[in-house]
This record gives C-alpha cells, structure tokens and sequence, in this order.
C-alpha cells in the first residue's frame, strides 16, 4: 500500500508550489532593491526579464547569505519534484521508511523520516 495517497501528494506539492513562489518573490525583491547596472552584473539581465529557471542557473554564483538560503530552499524544493516524479517522495532516502504525511506537512521537502534525520544531523555536527 503506498504510504501517500495522491490527494495528499498534491496537496504537499501545492505547498511547495506555493512556497517555491515566495522564495523567488523574495529573491526577486533583492535584486530590486539593487540598481539596475548591478543587477545586470550579477544576473546578465535585470530581474524582471529572467525566468525563475534562469535565476535559479545565475543565482548559484552570487555570494550573498539570504540569496543562498532562498537558493537552498529552492533546490530543496527541486528535490522533492524530482522525488515525487520518481514515485520515491515519502521514503526516507536512508532507510527506505515512510516519512509519514504528519512530518510532511509540517517540512514537506523532508528527505528523512525522522530517526535517520537526527542521526544524520549527529553525524553532520560531529563532523
Ligand atoms: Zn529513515
């Protein structure tokens, strides 16, 4: 039986859609803030013209803190997409568990469940 059903899949999805959208208008609001000279620097365009796929391509070479949070986010979102079309979303990627659709509702790119999250986190801190 598979541990999501379709409804609550696209009901994670929408989230993440929705949440996907925040992060770009952030984005976005950043390099508006900026004048437009630099934002061609940084972007090769102003913001208005690109494409949230082309800032994604361009944003991985600006060095700024919040921008790669976003970034993060972003691509974290970007995994879940993946996982979802994979017909994996929901498993955890070390053990093979159900994430559960609780722990997914409240971090809907979880990769983990949360047993191996926290060893994961353990290993990452004792490193
Ligand atoms: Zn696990």
């Amino acid at each position: 039986m598979p541990a999501l059903e379709q409804k609550q899949i696209d009901h994670l999805a929408a989230m993440m859609d929705e949440r996907w959208a925040r992060e770009f208008r952030e984005i976005r609001s950043l390099f508006s803030a900026m004048d437009e000279d630099r934002q061609r620097v940084t972007l090769g365009e102003s913001v208005d013209e690109a494409t949230d796929d082309a800032l994604l391509v361009k944003l991985s070479a600006v060095d700024d803190p919040v921008i790669r949070q976003n970034l993060q986010d972003v691509r974290d979102i970007l995994g879940a997409r993946q996982r979802i079309a994979a017909g994996k979303y929901g498993e955890c990627i070390d053990c093979g568990a159900d994430i559960g659709y609780e722990r997914l509702l409240a971090y809907p790119t979880a990769k983990r469940c949360i047993g191996c999250q926290r060893e994961h986190e353990k290993r990452k801190a004792g490193r």
